[in-house]
């Protein structure tokens, strides 16, 4: 076939993190499905954890047009690359993979496209060096997006920095949440003492950055977070909320006209598949499961309240403890007594939350846990830590009424309080508005649904960039 019969080439560009190589992998998926080419960028770390075993070739190379590179993140093999360190993460990978990121451009099929993480922003400089339009994908929700693209208002009007004091404080100079918005929803690099936070510092430059990008595909759907949306398309008009991404798949993979089989998960650990059989050994709506993610780090203490709160609260747990949940020791799964629970370092969550003996999810709020359990219906109950986190939970208990925040408490007795009420007292209002939510997380994601148009129109879009 010459050059100009091939289809479109994609070149994907994910974060080297669980959420967003995981959402990035469903995106080339359905572009695959679409028939457009894919080449799937990952740091050579992250590649070596995908693919640690020949079970976990991966999946993606059943179609034609996909393709896998590396790239080193160029930090030492013994770096930990954990929560705490995104940033050497981030700093690292634009001083090593910026000139070998051309590289990659150079070599092989020419590139129709780039959809890279927006945190890197520097494959925007390389790319359009090479007239190659970028497409920046966010895996956070567009309410946080939203505050990152505030922060100059923030700063200005002397809202952020804070000291960690006077939390239940309004918060004025966010359009549209004033009414809701209060200092602990606010990232929590926000409680700072300076100005020069890393942080505050990279995600005002890379929001700054945002609208020279040819567009911005958010992780989201219009019926969830559609208000905030309308305020980033005053700043980036050309928005593909296209979400929730994994649950495209799971409607197509399962009425395609040639079905493959069902995909894996794309765990950067191994997961422990032998919850699901104590699942189904247990009563519908019966197990709250807890994660914390692939990043939260805790103390050994807080994660003992966890535990006393959760045997307390005499409720049945499914619990995820990684094996760096907690600092300065990899041994906990096998210590804490699994009374009442079932407790692994990794569990299949898609497969976990869509599991009738399922009734809450004690969760970080990390976004792609939130999507997932939004489309699955299961109420949640918050306990955020850092980045989205924060808002994400303000919004699941104050917007959408689909579970309780923590608000910083994680004794143990207010997490038997909150579990008892999410699983007991308010069972039902949590229940039926989340089975609302997720009725139309279901409709965007199916034929005519918003998310379903916006893939249509990113597909085309890209098509189009061809001709
Ligand atoms: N996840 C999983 N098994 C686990 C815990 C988490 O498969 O035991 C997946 C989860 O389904 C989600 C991702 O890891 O897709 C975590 O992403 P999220 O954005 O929720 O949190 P982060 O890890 O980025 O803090």
């Amino acid at each position: 076939m010459d050059q100009a019969s091939l289809p479109p080439h994609v070149l994907i560009f994910p974060l080297p993190l669980q959420g967003p190589v995981n959402s990035m992998f469903k995106l080339a998926e359905l572009l695959c499905l679409s028939g457009l080419h894919v080449t799937f960028l990952l740091t050579k770390h992250t590649h070596s954890r995908l693919f640690r075993d020949t079970t976990t070739a991966c999946h993606l190379n059943r179609y034609p047009g996909f393709r896998l590179e590396t790239i080193p993140d160029g930090l030492p093999a013994d770096h930990p690359r954990s929560g705490d360190r995104v940033m050497e993460i981030l700093d690292s990978l634009k001083s090593t993979s910026k000139p070998l990121f051309k590289d990659v451009l150079t070599t092989g099929r020419p590139v129709t496209c780039v959809v890279a993480d927006g945190f890197l922003g520097f494959t925007l400089d390389v790319a359009k060096e090479m007239g190659i339009p970028v497409i920046y994908s966010r895996t956070l929700s567009a309410c946080c997006l939203w505050i990152f693209y505030c922060l100059p208002k923030l700063i200005e009007a002397g809202e952020v920095p804070f000291q960690g004091h006077d939390l239940d404080a309004p918060v004025r100079s966010v359009p549209g949440m004033e009414p809701f918005l209060r200092r602990r929803n606010l990232p929590s690099f926000c409680r700072s003492s300076d100005l020069s936070n890393p942080f505050i510092q990279l995600c005002m430059m890379e929001s700054q950055e945002t609208p020279r990008a040819y567009g911005l595909i958010i992780n989201t759907f219009e019926e969830l977070e559609g208000s905030v949306l309308s305020n980033i398309r005053t700043l980036c008009p050309n928005l593909y909320t296209i979400g929730p991404l994994h649950a495209h798949l799971k409607t197509k993979l399962r009425t395609g006209p040639k079905a493959p089989p069902p995909t894996p998960s794309n765990s950067l650990w191994q997961e422990d598949r032998s919850c699901m059989a104590w699942l189904d050994a247990q009563v519908s709506e019966s197990v709250i499961y807890v994660s914390f993610g692939s990043l939260t780090v805790l103390s050994s203490e807080q994660l003992m309240e966890i535990w006393n709160g959760l045997v307390n609260s005499e409720t049945r747990f499914l619990w995820v403890i990684r094996p760096d949940l907690v600092a300065g020791s990899k041994k906990w799964v096998d210590q804490v007594p699994a009374e009442r629970g079932y407790i692994v370092s990794w569990a299949p969550q898609e497969e976990v939350l869509s599991h009738s003996a399922i009734g809450g999810f004690l969760t970080h709020s990390g976004w792609n846990s939130t999507l997932e359990s939004v489309y699955e219906g299961v109420p949640m109950i918050c306990c955020p830590n850092y980045a989205d986190q924060q808002v994400n939970s303000r919004f699941v208990e104050e917007v959408w009424n689909v579970g309780l925040d923590m608000k910083d408490c994680c004794d143990r007795q207010t997490v038997e309080k909150i579990v008892r009420d999410l699983m007991e007292v308010r069972k039902d209002e949590f229940a039926s508005s989340a089975e609302k939510m997720a009725k139309l997380a279901r409709e965007a994601v199916s034929e005519g649904g918003s998310s379903y148009h916006n893939l249509v129109r990113l597909i085309k879009d890209i098509e189009a960039m061809d001709s």
